[in-house]
């Protein structure tokens, strides 16, 4: 598919016009950063296998009637998405403390949560993507009062189904990260993606890390982590 213009490059993917008014190409990139952008690398193939991975849930999810903007896998780093504007606030669900959530409520890693917690931050680069809460989204105009219920209520729906789909794959759903984008139409649905990346996922017998906080704390191992949930995926 003939690429146009190029929308936007964020961290990890590309999103470029093409000559269809509702969709846009996405291309996944092996570049990686953590702390805010401080550090950077490279994960080879990390593209394609997240390209894959993405794709892989968001046929799972609409198959359990959760809404996504996946269209079609183009090729190995690309997908045909349906055109959204993204909603400006990252929604993290959590069943297991972990990251920031550790440091913040002084809580050790690995302990479970008893219940889903879901947070919201506002997407801002420039800010540090910051913590917020319903009445800060509510006034800076970042989503109505309606949409924000439906992005709690569609992030827990997605972790239920996640969480059961890994654990066929004997992978812990510890947290993740969604994003959400709103059609011409209107319609609001699942967006960005959801690969190693954005989720944390350890394995369920040995709580091995098999995702980006390799990266992040420089633990090595980082490819095979991503390759190792991919091969699980496809048995599941
Ligand atoms: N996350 C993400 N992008 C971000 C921030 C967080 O995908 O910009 C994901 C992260 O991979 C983890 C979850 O959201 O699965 C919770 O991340 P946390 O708040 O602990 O922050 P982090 O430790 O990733 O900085």
């Amino acid at each position: 598919m003939q690429r146009q213009k190029m929308l936007y490059e964020g961290k990890a993917k590309r999103v470029y016009e093409i000559a269809r008014d509702d969709a846009y190409l996405v291309e996944f990139k092996d570049d990686a950063t953590a702390f805010n952008g401080e550090k950077r690398g490279q994960i080879a193939n990390k593209g394609a296998l997240n390209n894959q991975m993405s794709a892989h849930f968001f046929r799972l999810l609409e198959q359990q009637g959760i809404r996504t903007h996946y269209l079609e896998t183009l090729s190995d780093r690309e997908m045909l998405v349906k055109r959204v504007r993204i909603i400006p606030i990252e929604v993290v669900v959590r069943n297991i403390v972990a990251g920031t959530l550790a440091k913040r409520l002084g809580l050790a890693e690995g302990v479970d949560l008893g219940r889903t917690v879901v947070e919201f931050y506002y997407k801002d680069d420039a800010l540090g993507d910051p913590l917020i809460n319903r009445s800060h989204a509510l006034a800076l105009k970042l989503a109505t009062r309606e949409q924000l219920d439906e992005l709690e209520a569609r992030a827990l729906a997605i972790n239920e189904s996640l969480t059961a789909h890994l654990h066929a794959c004997q992978l812990l759903l510890v947290d993740f990260k969604l994003e959400f984008g709103v059609t011409a139409d209107g319609e609001l649905l699942l967006a960005d993606e959801i690969s190693p990346d954005t989720c944390r996922l350890w394995d369920e017998t040995t709580r091995e890390k098999l995702d980006k906080d390799r990266f992040r704390r420089d633990l090595g191992g980082v490819e095979q982590a991503y390759e190792e949930v991919w091969r699980r995926l496809q048995q599941a």
